[in-house]
């Protein structure tokens, strides 16, 4: 499947969006204020994260780079909600996350983020489109109407002609893709992405970061991405080094 068939007109189209309120874009769209992270294993402790300040602008394209080990995923995952900082506060869209319910936190990052990980993590049970689907309903369409919208999202992957096919059969390209669909599934805000790239060869990975982008510049998403891939450093807007746990620019 070509790359260059992923569809941007249409994605642009549908990805448009009004402006965002003014105390959010006071804020930035993602901010971090103070962030330490302590991994505690029984008696070893190890501190992964140290005094991390950062604050990225709406519509930006803010990439997060650093050797092997120096807390890219647990910085990303903390800024996504799904780790709790040991101290620190996190804000999306003007909302402080690290003040919230679980309950809360899983409503807002079901409705807000969409987040692309980093070995894919797609029900090895559901077909391309019923791993689309399922986060579709989640957030609340119909089943006809789910099927519909992830049969789009993957035609705009360049793959409606895997929609059948489970995981196990699809390269690991094209399981980066379908993961890239599915964060895309009902249009988040919020675009978060641990090495988006790195399966993907040259041409899905052009085709990809064109998409990330046109995401970002054209329906104003904000996208930040864990990257090793030099490439993507042309349409960042801005690049933040980690190393040992503290943020270098
Ligand atoms: P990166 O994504 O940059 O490779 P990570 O955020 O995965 O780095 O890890 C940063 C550091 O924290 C590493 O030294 C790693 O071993 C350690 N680490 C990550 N997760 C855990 C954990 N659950 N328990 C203990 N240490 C961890
Ligand atoms: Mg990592």
């Amino acid at each position: 499947m070509a790359a260059s068939q992923i569809n941007l007109t249409k994605l642009t189209t549908q990805f448009q969006r009004s402006p965002r309120s003014s105390l959010s874009s006071q804020l930035g769209a993602i901010a971090a204020q103070g962030l330490e992270m302590v991994y505690q294993s029984g008696t070893q402790s190890f501190h992964a994260l140290r005094d991390i300040n950062l604050e990225i602008a709406s519509g930006n394209i803010q990439l997060l780079m650093g050797p092997s080990g120096s807390g890219k995923t647990t910085l990303l995952s903390i800024l996504a909600g799904i780790l709790t900082p040991t101290s620190g506060n996190v804000f999306l869209l003007g909302e402080e996350i690290t003040r919230m319910s679980r309950q809360q936190l899983s409503q807002f990052r079901l409705r807000n983020i969409g987040f692309i990980f980093q070995g894919f993590n797609l029900f090895p049970a559901l077909t391309a489109a019923e791993n689309i689907e399922v986060i579709l309903k989640l957030k609340g369409r119909r089943a006809g109407a789910a099927h519909k919208e992830a049969m789009l999202l993957l035609e705009q992957v360049g793959l409606e002609n895997k929609a059948k096919s489970l995981p196990q059969d699809l390269s690991g390209g094209q399981k980066q893709r379908v993961a890239i669909a599915r964060a895309l599934a009902g249009n988040p805000q919020l675009i978060m992405a641990d090495e988006p790239t790195a399966a993907l060869d040259s041409q899905s990975g052009h085709a990809v970061i064109a998409l990330l982008r046109n995401l970002a510049k054209e329906g104003g998403s904000t996208v930040l991405m864990v990257t090793h891939d030099s490439r993507i450093i042309d349409v960042a807007d801005r690049v933040a080094y980690l190393e040992d746990g503290v943020l270098k620019r």
